[in-house]
């Protein structure tokens, strides 16, 4: 997605560990008509799916995923990071993060996910595959299925993306970064 990846270039930076910071526009501060066209696209990316819900992780998930379920007219669910004590039927799976290295615990009440349903997974980043991980895990323990998986940004020298495609995964990100050595941004 060419204006994607043109305000990558323009407002993104790279940060040790082959991290990259997208604050300013995806991840604190939003640009929402961006975020709408990043919705437009992946919805044409999966336009032959069959999808009953879009799922995410909170909180950075949640921008493009809400839009993408606007645009679908289906509901979206997110995992949350805590457990909240009114929750029912819970349905837990462990996490490891990239970013904070450490590992959480995502959950979802098994109300809002139903045998038989298919599930578009939607998030802003693609790294190593754990959330995603997760999201699969979540969906299975409920008997639902994932449709496809699509991402913001993915970074194609962690392994992530080769994980989901070999499980035979539907996976679409909208800007595939090779590299961020030495504080330079290139795409595939
Ligand atoms: P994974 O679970 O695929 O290893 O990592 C994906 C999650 O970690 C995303 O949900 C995102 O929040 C975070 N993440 C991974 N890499 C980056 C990155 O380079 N920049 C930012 N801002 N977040 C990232």
């Amino acid at each position: 997605m060419k204006t994607l990846k043109e305000r990558i270039l323009k407002d993104g930076h790279c940060l040790e560990g082959g991290i990259l910071k997208v604050d300013n526009f995806i991840n604190h501060q939003i640009d929402a008509a961006l975020m709408m066209d990043i919705a437009k696209e992946f919805v044409k990316r999966f336009e032959n799916t069959r999808i009953d819900k879009v799922i995410t992780v909170e909180a950075s998930g949640i921008a493009p995923a809400i839009m993408v379920a606007h645009l679908l007219n289906v509901p979206l669910l997110f995992a949350k990071k805590k457990v909240p004590s009114t929750m029912t039927g819970i349905l837990k799976s462990e996490v490891f993060s990239f970013t904070k290295s450490r590992s959480y615990n995502i959950c979802i009440s098994d109300k809002f996910l139903q045998k038989g349903e298919k599930c578009l997974f939607i998030d802003d980043f693609l790294a190593n595959g754990n959330a995603a991980t997760g999201i699969l895990d979540l969906v299975s323990q409920a008997g639902a299925e994932i449709a496809g998986m699509g991402f913001i940004i993915e970074k194609v020298f962690q392994k992530g993306g080769e994980l989901l495609r070999n499980k035979g995964i539907h996976v679409e990100s909208l800007a595939i970064i090779k590299s961020l050595d030495n504080c330079n941004i290139e795409f595939v």
